[in-house]
């Protein structure tokens, strides 16, 4: 049975792809998009903000908003307009000819599930966790991956920053702001950070040091409460009391479905800006924006500025196409 060509298919339902959802709408492509699965990590419907608790610094809300609250309403935006939404998680995409294939499902069935006039990804990325027990739980209640958004509720505690790249020190630095204390925990004695970070970070009194050492696990009821480290030359436990964390560790992008087929960095983030417009892949008519193609800003605006970029890429090549 062949599968239905769709104009524009979305993968990835974060503020990138539901507002490129909006925008493909209003310009009557019908857009579907395929939002993932529930999962807990930001590798699902509505992305990272889904692991956030308060956001404040999105324009328009100036009383804040809960994360999940504000990808709802991101959604709910994208339905009004027609954007066809499915529950379902891309297992392969074939972007060698077009329309291009897409199969949710069994990879290897012959015929892919979807087939797209164009492309719009907007898989994001996640910040790479340390592996300890009840990360998933703590996450948004004392746990965090971004200072930017949440280093505002940490004002006058106690808490710690985990990395030594130069991440770690940006949140430690921007932490301080808020912060009574910020207490760097390395699992080496030396920072990885570029030079003039480490500088910054060694004249900031705020910030201490707790060298070799890596977090062991988490405590608190409802919210984090302490963390307990281990020392990695010793192996001796011991409290450390904060009841704030940040993890800092790094973050990957989600482009496994795309290697081979779209051009990336050696981190794995895709190369966008090539030829046509700011979001054009080097595939013709595939189109990424939001955190899958930007390690530096990493906001839900910026995102979302880039997830209407994409819209407006994709309907003016598609345009091209039906003119030509
Ligand atoms: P990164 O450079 O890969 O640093 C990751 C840090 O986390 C390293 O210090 C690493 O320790 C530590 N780490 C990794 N896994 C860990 C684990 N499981 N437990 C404990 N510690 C762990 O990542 P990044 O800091 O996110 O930076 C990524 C890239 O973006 C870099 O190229 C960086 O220069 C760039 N960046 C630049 C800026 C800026 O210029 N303002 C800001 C942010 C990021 P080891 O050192 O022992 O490996």
């Amino acid at each position: 049975m062949s599968s239905e060509v769709r104009k524009v298919i979305i993968i990835g339902s974060g503020p990138a792809g539901l507002t490129a959802a909006v925008y493909t709408a209003r310009a009557n492509l019908q857009p579907l998009m395929l939002e993932g699965e529930p999962s807990s990590t930001s590798d699902q419907p509505g992305g990272q903000l889904m692991l956030t608790t308060e956001v404040e610094n999105f324009p328009g809300f100036p009383e804040g908003i809960m994360g999940p609250e504000l990808m709802f309403r991101f959604r709910e935006q994208a339905l009004r307009f027609g954007t066809e939404i499915r529950t379902e998680k891309v297992s392969r995409v074939d972007l060698s000819a077009r329309p291009f294939g897409v199969w949710v499902g069994d990879p290897d069935a012959a015929e892919p599930t979807y087939r797209g006039e164009s492309i719009i990804v907007s898989t994001g990325a996640q910040s790479l966790m340390l592996g300890v027990e009840r990360e998933a739980e703590l996450i948004g209640h004392g746990l965090s991956t971004c200072a930017t958004c949440d280093g505002f509720f940490f004002r006058d505690r106690e808490i710690a920053v985990v990395g030594g790249g130069d991440s770690a020190i940006e949140e430690a630095l921007f932490l301080t702001k808020f912060a009574k204390s910020v207490t760097l925990v390395h699992r080496r004695d030396e920072l990885r950070a570029s030079k003039i970070m480490q500088a910054r970070a060694f004249a900031n009194e705020k910030i201490h040091f707790l060298w070799n050492h890596v977090v062991d696990s988490l405590e608190g009821e409802g919210a984090l409460e302490r963390v307990q480290v281990r020392n990695v030359q010793t192996d001796e436990v011991s409290p450390l009391e904060v009841t704030g964390l940040f993890v800092a560790i790094g973050h990957k992008p989600n482009t496994d479905l795309f290697k081979g087929q779209l051009e990336m960095e050696d981190s794995g983030y895709l190369v966008t800006g090539l030829r046509g417009g700011a979001t054009w892949t080097n595939v013709d008519g595939v189109f990424a924006c939001g955190d899958v193609q930007d390690h530096t800003y990493r906001q839900a605006i910026t995102a979302a500025g880039s997830g209407c970029e994409a819209a407006i890429d994709a309907e003016r090549w598609l345009e091209a196409q039906h003119d030509g």
